[in-house]
């Protein structure tokens, strides 16, 4: 590509969309911000316009676009700013984007994700949920549009990484037996089971190895993300959910391996920071400078494997569940999750209360084949609420 690659940010405002304009500062020859996306931070989403200067920026609803709009034209930007979800689909399919960074939280990811998927970009997913609901039909727009869908979470990086250059789909046909996925244990791995009840949003937020946004690090504490990530992993790399291990690994360098059928095991190590998948996905195939320093073997010194106890975290065998059962189960599974977390964030569920009221949604509803993104869309709103009934009946 003669010019800079023009890439949108989808979530600019949080941990990964930060990570992001990191590494395209570090490159101006290379890439240009298109486009950037946030939500509630609007004062942060202005100073990254001025410091960036976009050609679009989309907000939540049409008072923040004008309250945004005005202190941009006051500075002298002619940034368009749009807003809601048809904005964010209007950034991601623009016909002068390259590539889209796809970096919202949760559900309302899914739609503007799909809409880039669907006009053939290059898509940098870090928005698991999205894939985790939709998965096969977010696959077949990828194969149908010949979007380039290259994976932003650490471990599908990783994996992404340790695959054959000319990977194309099916495991076996390459040679890999398994693919381990690697799991922090995050902050509560050797917490009393018993104190589990009583811990914090803030305790659930401090994650000893990574520092993330505080959806995902609930996510990492209760192992759930493990889970959605196990199912990512089946979309991404078309595997079976038992083709997938999950391996406890403290230390957090080893970012995931695959597993060869002549007994070689590949991994792909590095510093917990994400912008070296930033990095890796934005220049693939080539490699860039990500700001990260280099791994110091000697400090880290040693590495540390463990089995995961799923009495200590059911999130991870629901996630399974879901994954092995197909259809709408994991759009279900995310849904309730997305549900509980937020309502342990705001303290009105404890910790262990996550896994039982996905637990619980779970069981309620039948699963059925996903036919269309109505059916996704029909199932994430069930789940919804259906947790939402499970806190009114115990009064949260
Ligand atoms: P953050 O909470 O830090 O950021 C989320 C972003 O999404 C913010 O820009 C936020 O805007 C925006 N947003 C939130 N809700 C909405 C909504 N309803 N509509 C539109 N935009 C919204 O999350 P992270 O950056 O940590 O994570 C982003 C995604 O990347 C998640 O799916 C996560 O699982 C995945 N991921 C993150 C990793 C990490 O290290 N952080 C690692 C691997 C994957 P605002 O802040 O302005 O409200
Ligand atoms: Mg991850």
């Amino acid at each position: 590509m003669s010019h800079p690659q023009r890439i949108t940010v989808l979530g600019a405002t949080g941990s990964i969309g930060l990570s992001t304009l990191d590494v395209i500062a570090r490159h101006p020859e290379r890439y240009q911000v298109f486009a950037l996306s946030g939500f509630s931070r609007l004062g942060e989403l202005e100073q990254l316009c001025l410091k960036h200067r976009p050609q679009f920026a989309v907000v939540a609803d049409a008072d923040a676009a004008r309250v945004l709009q005005g202190g941009l034209q006051a500075a002298g930007l002619a940034t368009r700013v749009l807003w809601g979800e048809a904005g964010l689909c209007e950034i991601s399919a623009h016909p002068d984007v390259d590539a889209v960074m796809a970096a919202i939280v949760g559900a309302a990811g899914l739609q503007p994700t799909l809409a880039a998927v669907e006009a053939g970009k290059k898509v940098l997913l870090a928005n698991k949920e999205a894939l985790v609901m939709s998965g096969a039909l977010f696959m077949q727009a990828v194969r149908k549009s010949g979007a380039v869908l290259l994976p932003i979470d650490s471990e599908h990086n990783a994996i992404f990484q340790c695959l054959p250059g000319d990977y194309a789909r099916g495991l076996p046909a390459v040679g890999v037996r398994r693919i381990l996925l690697t799991a922090s244990g995050g902050p509560f791995r050797e917490t009393p089971l018993a104190d589990l009840e009583h811990v914090s949003p803030e305790q659930a937020c401090a994650h000893p190895n990574w520092s993330m946004g505080r959806k995902i690090s609930v996510d990492s504490a209760s192992m759930m993300n493990k889970g959605l990530e196990l199912i990512e992993a089946c979309w991404l790399f078309d595997a079976r959910p038992a083709q997938v291990e999950v391996v406890i690994h403290p230390q957090s360098v080893i970012h995931s391996l695959v597993d060869y059928v002549d007994g070689s095991v590949l991994a792909q190590m590095g510093n917990p920071d994400m912008r070296t998948p930033i990095a890796h996905a934005l220049a693939w195939p080539q490699r860039i400078d990500s700001g990260v320093p280099p791994l110091d073997l000697f400090a880290v010194a040693r590495l540390d494997f463990q089995r995961p106890d799923e009495q200590r975290f059911p999130c991870l065998r629901l996630a399974r569940q879901a994954a092995e059962a197909g259809g709408t189960a994991p759009a279900m599974l995310n849904a309730a999750n997305e549900v509980a977390v937020a309502a342990f964030l705001e303290r009105r569920i404890r910790f262990p209360e996550i896994a039982g009221i996905i637990d619980e949604v779970l069981n309620l509803e039948a699963t059925v084949p996903v036919g269309s993104l109505e059916s996704v869309l029909q199932a994430d709103a069930r789940a919804r609420s259906l947790a939402g009934e499970w806190l009114n009946r115990h009064g949260r």
